[in-house]
Order: structure tokens, then C-alpha cells, then sequence
């Protein structure tokens, strides 16, 4: 698709080749900026905030990721700015490797595996590795996009914003966008309640973002000020501080779940006081 037309009883729908008329438009056109631009000057979506990301890979061997265990290490690093956070991720055979920031450019990359944190983490092949990597550059939302319903086009996945807006799970969440969007249109046709079904079934969603949203510039302010490790050691000792790190990090609920499961006055005052007086 190179272009739409806004028509009174539809949107004309431009390819290379072809036109088409359609009585409704699915946006899922991921954050292409091309797509962006043309839905920025017809309609009035705005995409989302994004994190720019630099992923790379490493296939050190089938035995190396046998020793390599399914653990996934996430780094918070104070000394690398542009990084709001790394991680390592086990992924069958290989180990992939990811940094995201408002700009995150190579040379942070390079910084990042080159950091004794991470080389410690990685397996020691890695070292004869490093030269030879490709990496990929990239974007994901940090927020919602606005807009993102309109009475005829609708947008689902990246392009809607919806996803976690910190530890990413963006697949799941463009999969569960899509089939909701679908199930709204099958029951309502093209129609005002359509679109409201659609929103409501994406409540969970639009409810966890600012949640997501704090979490992210809390994470970032406790990584400036360098109390991250301190945060990890008092997890040691505090059952429910250690559950939500883990549930934050592994993406298996979400944060407003983990809010209101985990964190109670008592627990913040605690942590408040031990790192206080760890600082
Ligand atoms: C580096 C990186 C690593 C990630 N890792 C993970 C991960 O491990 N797990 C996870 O869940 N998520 C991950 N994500 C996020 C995940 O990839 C996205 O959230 C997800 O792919 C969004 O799906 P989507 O269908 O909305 O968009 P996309 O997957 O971007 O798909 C959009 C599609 O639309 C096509 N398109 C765009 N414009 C046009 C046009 N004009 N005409 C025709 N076609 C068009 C594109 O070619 C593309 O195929 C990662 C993202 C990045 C950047």
C-alpha cells in the first residue's frame, strides 16, 4: 500500500499497481514511517513514542546453550546513557543480545558487549565472535498512539501502541489486537459499536500502560542515581519485591497485576528506608 483517499463512503486504497475501495482499513503497518506519514496527513493518528533498539545475535554452539540455562539477564546500566537497558535472552539456538534507548546507535552496541557486566554473562566463544556480528536496528512503542480509531481505519499492533510499554511482548500484543479487532467487526459490523467493542476489549491493555509508563521512568531515575543494586539485594529478603522483579522482567503479568499483588505501603517504606540508608 503507497496511499489511501479518505472518501465519503470509504477509503480508496493505492498500491504500486492497483487501487481498491474499501469500506474499512486495518492498520497494521507496524511503524513504518512511510505508512505513519500518510495516516499523519489524512487522519488524525499520531504514532506512538518509541525506544529505538539494536539487537544482535550470537550462535556459540549447541552445548554452550545447553550450559547456557534459560536465563534471561537484564542490565540497567548507569554507566552507558544512551542504554535504558540491555538484556541477554536465550532463543533455542542462539543468544540474543538487545539494547534500547531514546537514540541507541552501533557504537553503543559495541560499548554494551564490550562492558565487564556483560562479558561476564556471555560464553567465552562470544569473544571470537564479536567481530564478525550483524545487528539489526529497530524500533517499539512506548505509549499509545492517538487516534488509533478512527471510523474507518482502524490499527492494531504496533501501530495502535498498545503493548507493554517497557518489557516489549509486542508479538502477543499485535496478535491479541488483531483477533479483538476482528472479533468486533464480526459481531458489529462497520458501525460506532464496533469501534467501543474494540476499545473495551483492549481495556486491559490501555489500563497497563501508565503503569508501564511510571515503572519505566522509575527504573530510569534508580539507574541514574545508581540504586539498582541495592534494590536487587533487598530483594534478597523481601519475598514480594523479588516476585515483582521477576513477573516485570519475564512479562508473565501484567504491571498493574503486579501492583496491586505485590506492592503495599509497609514493603515501600521498608525498601525506602534500606536504601536510604545503603546510600
Ligand atoms: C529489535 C526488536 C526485537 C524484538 N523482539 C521481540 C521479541 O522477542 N518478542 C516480542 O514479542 N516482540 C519483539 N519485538 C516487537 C515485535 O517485533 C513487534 O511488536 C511486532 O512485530 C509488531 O507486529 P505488527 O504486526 O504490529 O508490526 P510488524 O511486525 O512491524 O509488521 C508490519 C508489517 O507491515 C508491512 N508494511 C508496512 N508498511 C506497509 C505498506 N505500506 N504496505 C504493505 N505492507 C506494509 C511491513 O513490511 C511488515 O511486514 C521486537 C522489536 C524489535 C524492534
Amino acid at each position: 500500500m503507497i496511499d489511501l483517499d479518505l472518501l465519503n463512503d470509504g477509503v480508496m486504497v493505492y498500491s504500486e499497481s492497483n487501487n481498491l475501495k474499501a469500506d474499512l482499513v486495518v492498520g497494521a503497518f507496524g511503524l513504518d514511517e512511510g505508512m505513519i506519514r500518510v495516516m499523519e496527513r489524512l487522519t488524525p493518528y499520531r504514532a506512538p513514542d518509541c525506544l529505538s533498539s539494536i539487537v544482535t545475535k550470537i550462535h556459540p554452539g549447541e552445548q554452550v546453550m545447553a550450559s547456557f540455562g534459560q536465563y534471561l539477564h537484564a542490565f540497567l546500566l548507569s554507566s552507558l546513557r544512551p542504554v535504558e537497558f540491555g538484556a541477554i535472552t536465550p532463543k533455542g539456538n542462539h543468544l540474543s543480545i538487545n539494547i534500547a534507548g531514546k537514540e541507541v546507535e552501533a557504537i553503543a552496541m559495541d560499548r554494551f558487549l564490550r562492558l565487564p557486566a556483560v562479558k561476564k554473562v556471555l560464553p567465552e566463544i562470544s569473544a571470537q565472535l564479536l567481530a564478525s556480528l550483524s545487528y539489526y536496528k529497530g524500533r517499539f512503542p512506548t505509549g499509545p498512539a492517538r487516534h488509533f480509531l478512527l471510523p474507518r481505519i482502524i490499527m492494531i499492533g504496533d501501530a495502535s501502541g498498545l503493548n507493554r510499554p517497557f518489557k516489549g511482548k509486542g508479538i502477543n500484543s499485535a496478535i491479541l489486537t488483531g483477533v479483538r479487532a476482528a472479533e468486533a467487526l464480526a459481531r458489529h459490523g462497520l458501525t460506532e459499536k464496533m469501534l467501543n467493542d474494540y476499545r473495551s476489549k483492549c481495556a486491559d491493555l490501555i489500563a497497563d500502560l501508565p503503569y508501564g509508563r511510571r515503572l519505566r521512568w522509575l527504573t530510569i531515575i534508580f539507574t541514574r542515581l545508581g540504586l539498582i543494586d541495592n534494590i536487587l539485594i533487598e530483594a534478597e529478603k523481601e519475598p514480594a519485591l523479588k516476585r515483582a522483579l521477576f513477573h516485570i522482567v519475564s512479562g508473565q503479568k501484567p504491571y498493574r497485576t503486579i501492583w496491586k499483588e505485590e506492592c503495599s505501603l509497609p514493603l515501600v517504606i521498608r525498601l525506602g528506608f534500606a536504601l536510604l540508608s545503603r546510600h
